[in-house]
């Protein structure tokens, strides 16, 4: 089929070449001049693993372009997905002009009829306006879809290939055919396909979403009451876990909840409940403990280390969880702020998300590898549970180290083991 993808980011890149892999002509539409010259020299903009791969062996087939014309890039396609970014406004409200502007483009360039799809993630009733925009400007036949994505970041291929559910939100039995022609090797292996209305396609994602954010947050509200008491939230997770009706997925207590998706999408619901009139409270508790809990860190720190003022600490791990580049809103951003407000000298490392944390935090020691980081430091924090720290030579890092202060935001060490070494350890709800 031909497809084309409107927003070459993590959704419109992955989908986009995941597509083509499956024999499909595809062009990846971006306003962003670079990333598509990048894009077209071989350069992916963000790591997300096995994606270099299939771009690079789809695009040297020519299965997969790259574009920053409408004109070119829309008009003779079957599908058109919208994949832009729908970021947070200042009130929480998701920021739809992007959306909006790729629906007017659309407007102007599509000639034959079209299954325009709904990726990016939006609030409910926007698919019905980007219909009326595009009606209102074009008499070409189209139908607009909503197909929310749920790939995760670090996961992003094998949850295109393998996902756990494809939702469809449509009525209009043209575009069911055309879906489901797109979506056939997806059915063909058994990935269950649920068609339904738009809105309520537009809702199961902001509500998956929620719902592990909730779950992040509920294990996170426990670990002050764990720290006071000698309870381990790990074990507590694991003894919660084996009972089925809960189940063990998305119980770690962590440093809080980060990334593109999440505290945008909550902060998304509360803003739509309320704006209908609708008591978002149980949301609003979720976000403000996540942003409570990233802040609890420090003291953490503290513990060890109470005067903050030219003592250098470590951070392991920037990005908001491993195996991604990303580092919007993760919890590290938070700690290295208040690091720096304290008068601290942080050294940072991270496998893939320094240069991203660079456009934050220009000034900041960026360490070639973990060892290096460490190196004189008053304590290390792990933030992010990349396997490199899992496998570290703590002996080595003892040695460097000027005190022997562990935090681990995420429960990755067994403390007895560090306390063995002769480290201090606080670890979040153990
Ligand atoms: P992103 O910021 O990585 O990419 C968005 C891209 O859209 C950018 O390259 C930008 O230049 C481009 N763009 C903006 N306006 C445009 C326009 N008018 N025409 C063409 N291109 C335009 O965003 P992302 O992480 O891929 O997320 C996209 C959407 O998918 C969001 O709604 C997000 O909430 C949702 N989503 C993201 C993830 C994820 O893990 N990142 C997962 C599921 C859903």
């Amino acid at each position: 089929m031909k497809i084309t993808m409107i927003g070459t980011g993590y959704v419109g890149l992955v989908s986009g070449a995941c597509f083509s892999d499956l024999g499909n002509d595809v062009t990846c539409l971006d306003i962003d001049e670079e990333k598509i010259n990048n894009l077209r020299a071989g350069k992916i903009p963000i790591y997300e693993p096995g994606l270099k791969e299939i771009v690079q062996r789809n695009a040297n087939e020519g299965r997969l372009t790259f574009s920053t014309s409408y004109e070119d890039a829309i008009a003779g396609r079957e599908v058109v997905f919208i994949c832009v970014g729908t970021p947070q406004l200042p009130s929480g409200k998701a920021d739809l002009k992007y959306i909006f502007q790729a629906a007017e483009s659309i407007a102007k360039h599509i000639n034959n009829f079209t299954v325009v799809v709904q990726k990016s993630t939006v609030p409910v009733g926007t698919a019905k306006r980007i219909e009326g925009i595009i009606r209102s400007k074009t008499s070409v036949d189209f139908e607009i879809v909503s197909n929310p994505e749920f790939l995760k970041e670090g996961a992003a291929v094998k949850d295109f290939q393998n996902p756990d559910r494809i939702i469809i939100g449509t009525e209009s039995e043209r575009a069911k055919k055309v879906i489901e022609n797109l979506y056939r090797p997806h059915s063909r292996v058994n990935r269950p396909i649920l068609f339904m209305k738009r809105e309520t396609a537009e809702l199961v994602k902001y509500a998956s979403n929620a719902m592990l954010a909730t779950r992040i947050s509920f294990m996170n509200a426990l670990t002050p009451f764990c720290e006071k008491t000698g309870a381990d939230i790990k074990e507590v997770a694991k003894g919660m876990g084996l009972d089925g009706r809960i189940g063990p997925r998305f119980l770690q207590a962590s440093p809080g909840y980060g990334g593109s998706c999440f505290p945008k999408d909550v902060r998304a619901i509360i803003d739509f409940l309320e704006s209908s009139q609708v008591n978002a409270q149980f949301f609003r508790a979720i976000d403000q403990l996540n942003e409570f809990h990233k802040k609890s860190h420090l003291n953490r720190i503290r513990k060890f280390v109470p005067e903050l003022k030219d003592k250098k600490i470590a951070i392991w791990g920037l990005s908001f969880k491993p195996r991604t580049d990303d580092v919007r809103e993760s919890a590290s951003l938070t700690l290295i702020e208040q690091l720096l407000e304290q008068g601290a000298n942080v050294s940072a490392y991270d496998p893939e998300a320094i240069e991203n944390t660079k456009k934050v935090f220009p000034n900041i020691e960026y360490s070639q590898n973990p060892y290096e980081a460490v190196n004189a430091a008053n304590a290390v924090v792990v933030m992010t549970e990349w396997d490199v720290f899992r496998s570290i030579d703590l002996n080595k890092v003892k040695e460097l180290m000027l005190e022997k202060n562990i935090i681990d935001c995420r429960n990755i060490y067994d403390p007895a083991e560090i306390k063995s070494l002769g480290f201090n350890y606080a670890g979040v709800g153990r």
